[in-house]
C-alpha cells in the first residue's frame, strides 16, 4: 500500500483530479489518498492559500498527486505551486512533451523532455519597490541549482535511453546568471561523453523549437525560461490538456499538470483530463509501479487514438466519458 497526498486544486482542479484518482485506482495499485486542500479554495475555507497540513502530509507520504492551484494575477497570495516546490526543496521540473495517437497537431514526431530548474532564478520571489514608479525582482542563480538540474537532466538521459542535452539560457546578455548556468551545465556535461551536449539562447531556442521540434530531445534551462518552454512546447503536441508534470526532489515528489485552473472552463465537465492522467503514470512510475504506469499510458493513447477527444483536441468527449473510456481500456484483458 502507498499513502498518497491528494490536492485537489482549484477551477478544473477537482474535476481533472478526479479522473486521474480513478484511473489510478483502475489499476488495482493499492493506492490510498490523503486529501488535502491549497490554493484559492484553501484561501476561502480558512485563509491560508498553504495551511501547513498540506506540506506536513507530502512529507510523511512523500509523495502528492496535484491539481492545478489559482494564483492571483498582480496582487493577492503568492503562488502556492512556488512555495510547494521551495519549502518541499523539488529542484526539479520534469515536463516530458510528446506526440501522442490521436491528436492532430502541425508536427509529427515530437519527442521531448523538459527539465526545469523549480527553487530559485526570478522566481525566488524577491520583488520589491524602489521609490515611486519603478520595482526590481531580483534572479538568483547559484552553482549548487545549476549543478543539480543539469545532472538530473543527464541522469535521466542515461536510465531513459535519450541521446542528447541541450541548455537553454541567456548568457549573451546575464553574464553572470546565465552565464554561471552554462559554464555549471559544461561541467556538467564533461561527465557524460556518452550523451551530446549543445547550447542554445533561448530566443533562438523557440524558434528552433517551432520550425524544427525534431530535432531536440532534453532541453535544460532556469525556472523562468522552463516556465514559458513548457508552454511553447505543449503547444507543439497539441495544447496543455496533454501535458504532465513532475517537481521531484531529494525526500518527495509532487506530480501536476504543467496547465493552470483554466477558470474558462471550469465546472463544464469538459477538462482534457489527460495531463492530470499522464502525471499520475509518472507519480506510478516513480513509486516503481512500471507495469501499472504502462497500463495508463497504453490506456490513454488507445482512447486519443480511437477518437475520443476532449473539445480542447477538436471532439465533443466529456471529461467523465474520457475517462471511463480510460478505465474501460486497463480493465481491457490483454490481446493473446
Ligand atoms: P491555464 O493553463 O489554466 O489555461 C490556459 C489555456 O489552456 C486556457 O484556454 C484553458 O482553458 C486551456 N486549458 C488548460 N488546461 C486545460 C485542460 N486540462 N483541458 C482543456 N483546456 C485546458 O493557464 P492560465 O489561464 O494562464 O492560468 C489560470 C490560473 O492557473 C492562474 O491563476 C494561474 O496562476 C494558474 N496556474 C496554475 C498552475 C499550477 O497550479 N501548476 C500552472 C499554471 C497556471
Amino acid at each position: 500500500m502507498y499513502r498518497v497526498t491528494l490536492i485537489q486544486g482549484d477551477g478544473i482542479g477537482p474535476e481533472v483530479t478526479e479522473a486521474a484518482r480513478s484511473i489510478l485506482d483502475a489499476t488495482g495499485v493499492d493506492l490510498k489518498w490523503e486529501v488535502v486542500s491549497a490554493g484559492e479554495t484553501a484561501w476561502q475555507e480558512c485563509g491560508d492559500p498553504l495551511p501547513g497540513a498540506v506540506l506536513d502530509s507530502i512529507r510523511e507520504t512523500g509523495v502528492a498527486l496535484k491539481g492545478p492551484t489559482t494564483t492571483p494575477v498582480g496582487s493577492g497570495f503568492r503562488s502556492v505551486n512556488v512555495a510547494i516546490r521551495q519549502a518541499l526543496d523539488l529542484y526539479a521540473c520534469i515536463r516530458p512533451i510528446r506526440q501522442l495517437a490521436g491528436v492532430c497537431t502541425r508536427y509529427e514526431k515530437v519527442d521531448l523532455v523538459i527539465f526545469r530548474e523549480n527553487t530559485e532564478d526570478l522566481y525566488a520571489g524577491v520583488e520589491h519597490l524602489v521609490g515611486d514608479g519603478a520595482a526590481e525582482a531580483i534572479k538568483i542563480t547559484t552553482e549548487k541549482a545549476c549543478r543539480r538540474i543539469v545532472r538530473s537532466a543527464f541522469e535521466y538521459a542515461v536510465r531513459y535511453g535519450r541521446r542528447k542535452v541541450t541548455a537553454v539560457h541567456k548568457a549573451n546578455i546575464l553574464k553572470l546568471t546565465d552565464g554561471m548556468f552554462l559554464r555549471v551545465a559544461r561541467a556538467v556535461a564533461a561527465g557524460y561523453p556518452e550523451i551530446e551536449f549543445e547550447d542554445l539562447i533561448v530566443d533562438n531556442a523557440c524558434m528552433q523549437l517551432v520550425q524544427r521540434p525534431q530535432e531536440y530531445d532534453i532541453l535544460v534551462m532556469n525556472n523562468l525560461y522552463g516556465d514559458i518552454i513548457s508552454d511553447l512546447g505543449a503547444g507543439l503536441v497539441g495544447g496543455l490538456g496533454v501535458v504532465p508534470g513532475a517537481n521531484i526532489g531529494d525526500e518527495t515528489a509532487v506530480f501536476e499538470p504543467a496547465h493552470g485552473s483554466a477558470p474558462q472552463i471550469a465546472g463544464k465537465g469538459t477538462a482534457n483530463p489527460v495531463a492530470m492522467v499522464l502525471s499520475g503514470a509518472m507519480l506510478l512510475d516513480y513509486l516503481g509501479e512500471k507495469e501499472a504506469a504502462r497500463m495508463v499510458l497504453e490506456a490513454v493513447e488507445a482512447v486519443l487514438g480511437g477518437g475520443v477527444l476532449t473539445p480542447d483536441l477538436g471532439g465533443e468527449a466529456t471529461t467523465r466519458e474520457m475517462t471511463e473510456a480510460i478505465i474501460r481500456g486497463i480493465n481491457r484483458p490483454p490481446l493473446k
